[in-house]
């Protein structure tokens, strides 16, 4: 069965083919992304030009994610959008588009949770299997979830401020580094001190699993007015931010007992955090490739976990939502 993933949640304009075998297993057979540029002049995303942007986009992206897979799409099964969260008009272009083309072809359509997505991008990589503890840290993002059973999810820990992304990119931007600010701060820091400028590891002796990223970015400001030099920022932050990361999600995989931990979002793609979990003593499982950023296969990959599960199709009045927490417990 081949499962189109649809993702029009920010700026990006994501189409993905997942097949789903027989024997449940999963592959990514096509992932195409549009990343809209009109923003950057403005510093920001301007939400009535990133829903223009898919419209005129996603016919052309969806040409070249079937064309990736090598297939028609008359050969589509079933196809999976996201409904929320993000910005409704952006949101809206790629969930009607998804409902006119199951409607068109006749086969079921699954309305799919963005942060869903994130977390089961992992699932290109490995059998995501419950119980596991999913931390997913993007732009908008710094949610801990446990996932006791399939399906279900219970936050354990959230940001009181800024997402870890967002931590990276203002950073960045601070320090002239660029934008998009993790893959900038990633790279500056392999050239920096991480020990010049102090850091010190926010919510510090918490019993909680909560995040904070407000007090970096103020030490970061500092360092900067002091004159810090860019890369040392980078690598002083980067190392901070990963390390209050890891050990806060390990602390909770040790209170909930869990192994596996899912890290997804854009922030996975980072190779300090990476590698800081890898060695870690839990197993920790991260999306493929091009799969860390907001995409469609992602979304394709939400919708064969819900056919595997056998989950009902959703019906064809179901809207786009700004807010959606995820968390049903
Ligand atoms: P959300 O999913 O919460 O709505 P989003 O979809 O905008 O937010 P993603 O596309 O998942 O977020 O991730 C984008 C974020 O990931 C940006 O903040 C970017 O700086 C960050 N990011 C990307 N690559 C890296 C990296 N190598 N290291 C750290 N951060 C990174
Ligand atoms: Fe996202």
């Amino acid at each position: 069965l081949y499962i189109l993933g649809i993702d029009t949640s920010c700026d990006d304009t994501g189409v993905g083919v997942v097949e789903l075998t027989p024997d449940g297993s999963v592959r990514v057979r096509a992932n195409r992304v549009w990343s809209q540029t009109v923003h950057a002049q403005y510093g920001g995303v301007m939400p009535e030009m990133a829903s223009r942007e898919h419209v005129e986009r996603i016919d052309a992206v969806l040409g070249d994610a079937l064309a990736e897979a090598g297939l028609t799409v008359g050969d589509i099964g079933a196809v999976a959008a996201t409904s929320g969260p993000g910005l409704v008009g952006a949101l809206l272009v790629g969930l009607m588009y998804g409902k006119g083309l199951a409607q068109a072809l006749d086969v079921p359509f699954y309305a799919a949770h963005h942060l869903e997505g994130h977390i089961f991008a992992a699932a290109s990589e490995a059998e995501l299997q419950a119980p596991y503890l999913a931390l997913v840290v993007s732009g908008g993002h710094t949610h801990l979830f446990d996932v006791p059973r399939e399906g279900e999810y219970v936050l354990v820990g959230a940001t009181r401020d800024d997402a870890a992304g967002e931590a990276f990119d203002k950073i960045a931007r601070l320090a002239g580094l660029g934008y998009p600010g993790g893959p900038a701060i990633s790279e500056a820091a392999r050239r920096g001190d991480p020990d010049a400028v102090p850091f010190k590891e926010p919510l510090q002796g918490q019993k909680g699993f909560d995040f904070s990223f407000s007090g970096l970015k103020t030490a970061a400001l500092l360092a900067h007015r002091a004159g810090a030099k860019p890369e040392d920022l980078a690598a002083g932050f980067e190392r901070a931010a990963v390390r209050f990361l890891v050990k806060t999600t390990l602390r909770a995989a040790q209170v909930y007992g869990r192994e596996t931990v899912v890290v997804s979002g854009g922030v996975a793609a980072n190779r300090a955090l990476r590698e800081a979990f890898a060695a870690s003593p839990v197993r920790a499982v991260f999306p493929g490739k091009g799969l860390n950023t907001d995409n469609g296969a992602m979304i394709a990959l939400a919708g064969a976990a819900a056919i595997r599960a056998g989950r009902e199709p959703s019906p064809l009045s179901e809207g786009a939502v700004a807010y959606a927490p995820l968390a049903n417990a």
